[in-house]
């Protein structure tokens, strides 16, 4: 393909009279608008045949990067595979041309996926139950957080302002608490990469009476299991603090732990990672929040419950009180439908017998990828891991080739990068997550690559250095496209 060609813009393609289509004459005479609604000069559009056109967007479409065409190793993001048959249970007319307004008794079968998602949700954590409306991870932090300040306010203890997150979070753990009016308190990592228990003695030892709550993602960043969990919530129940689960990672933990058996009070599930709606470009997403036996008042409405044999959407007015979430709304209606749809058809696809070889799977290839490439990249923390692991860029640091450098050179051979330069415990972190469904053959091509460019790194690391050459678009500068970002066309054609 002539990516010069096909990287023009559809402005440039454009030729002063050109058209793609006739519209049938009109006999309907005019229809005049106000002069002060009209514009004063024809819209710039561009002007082309329909070839053009078709074959200008199917080629920039071929430059997407998706999971149906390449290895996508995507750290801390699970892009797993995502089965046709979600996208047809999603495409059913019977279920997305609903009106959320509509009367309860003519969307039963809608409020039955909700449900049904809600029960099997609760099902593989634990949870007692859960709430579908946050739409992503981040929503689902900050709606837990609320849930949790909610609980100490009405035992009206409203002193609790602080919230412990391990140096290793995500960054969204943190940014959640602050935009909840919490405080962080940040707790170290040993060097095993755990939660460092002895420095959270000493921070719950500084804090007796103002924890509201513990966030943690089990398995962590690094993608290790925190082996002191049943330690680290006693310290915090004892405390007064709830434990909040950051269920980003549950993949490696389907059907073999639950998080509520591991001391949690609330968590958050990313639906579009472990339940499988594409999600690269940042959504679709939904983030549910479960909650123990115990606080389940607390989650926000509206609500889908069973009644005999009708579903029922539970929707009382709202609490009052400063922190309070109970009964109210944290976003439209009954959440992301269509990313609700997909996961219970997942869910249901797998069934309660093969879904418990998505953790097993998962683990089974980040293992195999972490020791078969251990000898060429700096492994920090060796041990066995879960669904992903962390290296801190090449073993060999003399040739100067990056982490950067290593991921766009990715990008020649086909694969997409993976999560660079987070978790930030180290320099050169490359987070490599592969998910259960990729086959041996696709991991030892990726495998062979990896291999391949540690060895140019050596021989040729200007090479690696000068890359990606295959690509539309060659290295681009970060800082200067976000300081300067060009969003238009002229002053992108101004720039060529
Ligand atoms: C992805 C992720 C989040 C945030 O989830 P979004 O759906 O992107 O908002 C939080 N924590 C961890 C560990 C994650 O990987």
């Amino acid at each position: 393909m002539n990516n010069k060609l096909y990287s023009n813009l559809i402005f440039e393609l454009s030729h002063k009279g050109r058209r793609a289509y006739s519209l049938p004459k009109n006999e309907f005479g005019k229809h005049k608008l106000p002069q002060s609604m009209r514009r004063a000069a024809d819209a710039e559009l561009p002007e082309c045949d329909e070839m053009t056109v078709v074959r200008h967007y199917t080629n920039m479409s071929e430059n997407n990067f998706g999971v149906d065409n390449g290895f996508y190793p995507l750290g801390s993001c699970t892009m797993k595979y995502n089965p046709p048959v979600n996208e047809e249970a999603a495409a059913l007319s019977s279920l997305n041309n609903l009106h959320p307004l509509q009367p309860t008794e003519t969307v039963q079968g809608a409020l039955k996926v909700e449900y049904m998602l809600q029960r099997a949700l609760s099902a593989i954590t634990g949870m007692s139950d859960f709430t579908l409306n946050p739409c992503a991870g981040a929503h689902g932090e900050l709606t837990g957080l609320m849930i949790i300040r909610s609980y100490h306010s009405s035992r009206n203890d409203n002193k609790r302002n602080k919230v412990i997150v391990p140096d290793s979070a995500h960054g969204t753990n943190p940014a959640s608490a602050a935009v909840c009016g919490l405080e962080i308190l940040e707790v170290k990592s040993t060097e095993d990469g755990l939660v460092d228990l002895d420095n959270l003695k000493e921070i719950v030892a500084e804090h007796p009476d103002d924890i509201a709550a513990m966030m943690m993602t089990n398995p962590n960043t690094l993608g290790l299991f925190e082996k002191d969990i049943p330690a680290i919530t006693k310290l915090i129940h004892d405390a007064g603090g709830l434990m909040y689960y950051d269920g980003a990672n549950l993949n490696p933990m389907l059907g073999v732990a639950r998080p509520a058996d591991m001391g949690f009070d609330v968590m958050h599930i990313n639906l579009h990672k472990t339940f499988s709606t594409p999600h690269g470009g940042g959504g679709p997403g939904s983030g549910p929040v479960g909650v123990r036996e115990g606080l389940e008042d607390f989650l926000p409405k509206p609500h889908v419950k069973k009644e005999g044999d009708k579903y029922v959407v539970d929707n009382p007015a709202p609490a009052e009180g400063e922190y309070s979430v109970r009964n109210n709304r944290v976003g439209s209606f009954l959440g992301n439908f269509l990313v609700i749809v997909r996961a219970l058809t997942y869910i249901l696809s797998l069934g309660k017998e093969h879904i418990k070889m998505v953790g097993p799977l998962s683990v089974l290839n980040a293992n195999y990828i972490k020791e078969s490439l251990k000898d060429d990249y700096e492994l920090p923390i060796t041990g066995l891991c879960k669904h992903e692991f962390v290296f801190n860029g090449l073993k060999d640091k003399s040739t100067g080739v990056t982490t950067m450098d290593v991921a766009k050179r990715l990008l020649d051979f086909g694969y997409h990068a993976p999560t660079i330069y987070f978790p930030l415990l180290f320099h050169e972190s490359m987070m490599i997550e592969p998910t259960e469904n990729e086959s041996k053959e696709t991991i030892d091509g990726f495998i062979s690559v990896m291999h391949r460019i540690a060895k140019e790194a050596r021989e040729n690391p200007d090479l690696v250095k000068g890359s990606p050459h295959n690509t539309p678009i060659g290295r681009t500068d970060d800082v200067l496209a976000a300081k300067h970002p060009i969003v238009n066309y002229k002053q992108a054609l101004a720039d060529k």
